[in-house]
């Protein structure tokens, strides 16, 4: 059968379910399969088989900022596919592997020089946790177990980014499989006082006191280290308050908790600067990334280090393998080609300093939606956006859901968690496209209130 097809052979396919679709509602897309089909992309668009464009209004799942079928891109992966298509990574290593681990150190912040990478952010969050414990033990502290994550949180699927994170849903079916000694910190959102907020909130840097709290309550030296999403993505886009990260920080720093954020959205420029730590200028201990440093193209994902972490790790006995971790596609000499293209064009079209240009365009057409009676919160930060509509009468989500499958039909790809859309879009986005995405989605508010 030939791979490549309009998408419509394979409808009764999906109806079957033999194609079982991750974080999908399954029966509902199989009583309807070819709405949620896409064949094509390009640029900031991708097509339906039926040709409809639709605006990516979430650069894929925020994986895609320079858009789609970029041709530097495309030239990358067929020269390296011809050239070192797969390398093992265990005790042997690859040109471009090697300069890809220089060129991410290049962009962290200073004192944050060692990469190992990982194939998505899941695999780079449970590499960080477990840095952290084999940190600790090597100093002589390995009675420090315990992780802390935030409510709402989003650190992937795995055991330990799945135990770390805190979206109810996400966590309960597997609550007997939870990594022990984990606790929550409060999220920081309050709509009574955050609501409609434009950046940082000013209210709610207190939230980093919980940190205090769970020392006084484990005691620090049961506690391993702290995860936290500079800006919470999945949730909808919750910006730390002003001031609550640099407490996170000093707290951290004051009971030798190690610090990681998880930078999976944040990092390679969606925040204006390389990763959200500068624009914060607070320095973790540890930083994931994945999705955007290869657009999307193809998986990877990693951890960047201390100094300190890696140094810690490099003692012990001469050729012993001093971290008994690693992936069979760590480093990926596809991936890393991938990530060189990707980094030469968001260098040479300056595309950080165009997300710092479009973010003022983005949060004043956003917060235009405020006169809508169906919207009851809206926040931004570089170049995302959370907007949270009113649940409809005893159908939590329903608005969501209709908004998200309507906006197929009108040319936005949106994404609805609950009531909540997210957004954020391709940094070659135009300011006209940006205005266009939310006039759009105010017409489908609209439609469906
Ligand atoms: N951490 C964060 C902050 C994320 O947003 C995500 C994905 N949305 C992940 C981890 C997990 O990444 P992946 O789906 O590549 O495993």
């Amino acid at each position: 059968m030939s791979k490549l097809t309009n998408g419509f052979d394979c409808v009764e396919t999906i109806r079957k379910g033999t194609y079982w679709m991750p974080f999908t509602a399954n029966r509902r897309v199989r009583a309807d399969p070819q709405a949620r089909l896409l064949t094509s992309a390009k640029g900031p668009y991708y097509y339906t088989p039926d040709g409809t464009e639709l605006f990516d209004t979430l650069s894929g799942l925020w994986c895609s900022p320079l858009g789609h079928a970029h041709p530097r891109i495309v030239e990358a992966l067929k020269t390296q596919a011809e050239t070192l298509d797969y390398a093992p990574p265990f005790q042997l290593t690859n040109p471009q592997t090697v300069h890809l681990a220089e060129r991410i150190a290049g962009l962290a912040p200073d004192g944050m020089d060692h990469v190992f990478f990982a194939n998505s952010g899941s695999e780079a969050v449970d590499t960080a946790l477990k840095i952290a414990l084999g940190y600790h033990r090597l100093r002589q502290e390995g009675q420090r177990f315990r992780m802390i994550g935030r409510e709402r949180g989003y650190h992937g699927v795995g055991f330990g980014g799945m135990s770390v994170g805190g979206i109810v849903p996400n966590r309960k079916m597997f609550a007997s499989g939870m990594m022990p000694g984990v606790d929550h910190l409060r999220h920081t959102y309050n709509p009574e006082h955050m609501a409609f907020s434009r950046g940082q909130p000013e209210w709610g840097a207190d939230h980093a006191e919980d940190l205090e709290r769970l020392v006084g309550l484990h005691d620090a030296s049961t506690i391993a280290a702290l995860i936290v999403e500079p800006v919470q993505g999945s949730t909808g886009v919750i910006v730390p308050p002003v001031g609550y990260l640099r407490r996170l920080r000093e707290i951290c720093t004051k009971h030798g908790i190690l610090l990681i954020f998880d930078e999976v959205i944040t990092g390679f420029g969606r925040m204006g600067e390389n990763f959200a730590a500068q624009r914060f200028d607070v320095t973790p201990d540890m930083i994931t990334f994945a999705k955007a440093v290869t657009n999307g193209i193809v998986p990877m994902g990693g951890v960047i280090v201390t100094d300190e972490i890696y140094n810690t790790f490099m003692t012990g006995p001469e050729n012993a393998i001093e971290f008994a971790h690693g992936y069979t596609y760590s480093g990926h000499p596809m991936a890393t080609a991938v990530a060189h293209a990707v980094l030469d064009v968001m260098e040479e079209e300056c595309l950080f300093a165009r997300v710092r240009a479009l973010e003022p365009v983005l949060e004043e057409a956003v917060h235009g939606l405020r006169d809508l009676p169906a919207v009851r919160d809206i926040r931004n930060m570089g170049l995302t956006a959370g907007v949270d509509l009113v649940p409809a009468e005893g159908a939590p989500g329903a608005r969501g859901l209709a908004i998200f499958e309507r906006g197929l039909r009108e040319g936005l790809l949106l994404r609805c968690t609950g009531d909540t859309i997210s957004f954020g879009p391709p940094f070659i986005s135009t300011p006209e496209q940006l205005r266009g995405m939310i006039d759009g989605v105010r017409r489908l508010i609209q439609s469906v209130s």
